[in-house]
């Protein structure tokens, strides 16, 4: 799906794509001068607000620094650096994330070990994000700076261990540990912008027609240089691509160092719906299977949930009266620490064992629920295109994509929509636009789920079906999501 192959439009956006790339490249030197401004930028804000008083209720943004940072962190950033994924791919990773060029800059001082096996394990993006994810509900990370300096400043500061420990200026913990990697990883499959690698390009750059084309001229007398070496500058991929092979935009970090690299890269305009439909077919996996499932329609809808739903109270209630009964009274003490389970006595903000069981149960119990409801139907339709085949199960699995970015935005956006609140700026606008998103993205779904069963289909009525089987893992999802925004 070469946009450029279809129209003039297409070349021209692509023109513009690749002079981006380029310029980024050219102007490494700005880009590391960001990253050094947003990393102090960031420091300040998941520092100073840890040592400061907690805000009472009259504290407002701009009144306060930790509610600033609240509203910098939960209300923008993490929001819309995840829009930002769908939007333009993983630029964020590549040229502004504080934890990234931090890692990048001690791993040039470190130590340089091989990267052992247990930080390769595929499983890291799922287990990262559910944990921590389940964690920063355990202590309030939304709320209370203690929590932000534990979460945020305890990631970046393992993401400098793992730097200074492994490989020599690169991204080890971006490539592998990461909490969010997965989600990233995910979301910028739907980018509609990507370094493309041009296979022809960069066999021929081996060859004497591109030596020539490489070579600058004589020095002495300005002929032609026919030498056949040519040394070609070789670049440092700091988030470990393999960048003759790179297909889709999921692992590029998308920091323009290879732009025009052997002349076979360029950041190149694509079709959004690409990556899940054309490539999915061998790039999905079952952990990224799992992340979308149970992590981002299962967990993490949890983590947004349990606080609005009704019913978590009365589970509550129903089981303390329980314990009561059989005289357990343990569940009720309120004496963990703060970096385990809230316990903010001042703000009248203290968790209880049980608050701190049940809640866990709660969001990996919507993990598994979540799981086995999506997963049904998907194995359904997979089924019904053919002979069972796990990797189109996770083929079919990445048409959720749009769906579960969907949530995630709204989810984390819910926070904005509150703290735009407390400052009086009206969000009568809120329910319509989450109304429009979702149906957005519901839309966005089944274009993706008729483009993976229309590879396989041997049948229209096959195809027909297999989609239509698919429709209550949708209806699951949305059902969810209206009991959060409208029924509860
Ligand atoms: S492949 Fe590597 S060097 Fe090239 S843009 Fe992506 S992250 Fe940067």
């Amino acid at each position: 799906m070469d946009i450029a192959a279809r129209s003039p439009i297409g070349t021209r956006l692509n023109g513009l794509a690749a002079a981006l790339g380029d310029g980024l490249r050219t102007h490494g030197h700005w880009v590391r001068a960001a990253q050094w401004v947003v990393v102090l930028v960031y420091s300040v804000l998941i520092v100073v607000p840890a040592v400061l008083p907690l805000p009472d209720e009259t504290a407002h943004v701009f009144t306060h620094l930790t509610v600033f940072s609240q509203f910098v962190f939960w209300g923008i950033w993490w929001p819309f650096v995840l829009l930002s994924m769908v939007l333009v791919g993983r630029v964020w990773c590549g040229v502004l994330c504080p934890e990234g060029a931090l890692s990048e800059w001690v791993s040039g001082k470190g130590r340089n070990h091989a990267i052992p096996r247990w930080v390769r394990w595929g499983g890291w993006p799922f287990v990262a994000f559910v944990g921590t994810t389940v964690y920063g509900q355990m202590v309030s990370v939304y709320q209370y700076p203690k929590a932000v300096l534990l979460v945020l400043g305890g990631s970046t500061v393992a993401a400098m261990a793992i730097g200074y420990w492994y490989g020599r200026e690169k991204r080890v913990w971006c490539k592998y540990l990461c909490p969010v990697n997965g989600v990233f990883n995910l979301m910028s499959k739907l980018a509609p912008l990507h370094y493309k690698v041009d296979a022809d390009a960069w066999r021929a750059s081996y060859g004497p027609q591109s030596a020539l084309q490489n070579t600058p001229p004589c020095p002495a007398n300005g002929a032609p240089n026919t030498a056949r070496t040519v040394r070609i500058q070789p670049v440092n991929c700091a988030p470990l691509v393999a960048m003759r092979k790179m297909e889709g935009a999921s692992d590029c970090h998308m920091c323009g160092r290879c732009s025009g690299h052997r002349d076979a890269i360029a950041l190149t305009v694509r079709s959004p719906n690409t990556e899940v439909v054309a490539l999915g077919g061998h790039l999905a996996t079952g952990w990224q299977t799992l992340l979308i499932l149970v992590g981002l329609l299962g967990i993490a809808i949890g983590a947004f949930q349990w606080t609005v739903n009704p019913h978590f109270g009365e589970a509550k209630q129903w089981l303390a009266e329980w314990l009561i009964d059989r005289e357990v009274m343990w569940p009720f003490a309120e004496n963990a620490p703060w970096w385990l389970l809230t316990n903010y006595p001042a703000q009248r903000d203290v968790f209880s064992w049980l608050d701190g069981g049940l809640l866990v149960t709660y969001i990996l119990g919507m993990g598994l629920v979540m799981g086995v409801g999506l997963a049904l139907p998907l194995a359904g339709a997979t089924r019904l295109l053919g002979p069972w085949h796990t990797q189109r199960f996770y083929h079919l699995s990445q048409a959720l994509i749009p769906l579960a970015g969907c949530g995630i935005f709204l989810g984390l956006s819910a926070l904005t929509v509150n703290l735009l609140k407390h400052e009086g700026v009206p969000v009568y606008w809120v329910g319509d636009m989450r109304l429009l998103l979702l149906v957005g993205a519901n839309l966005w779904t089944l274009a993706l789920a008729q483009g993976v069963c229309q590879r396989y289909a041997t049948s229209r009525s096959r195809r027909w079906l297999a989609q239509a089987a698919l429709l209550p893992a949708l209806a699951l999802v949305n059902y969810q999501w209206a009991l959060m925004f409208w029924i509860w």
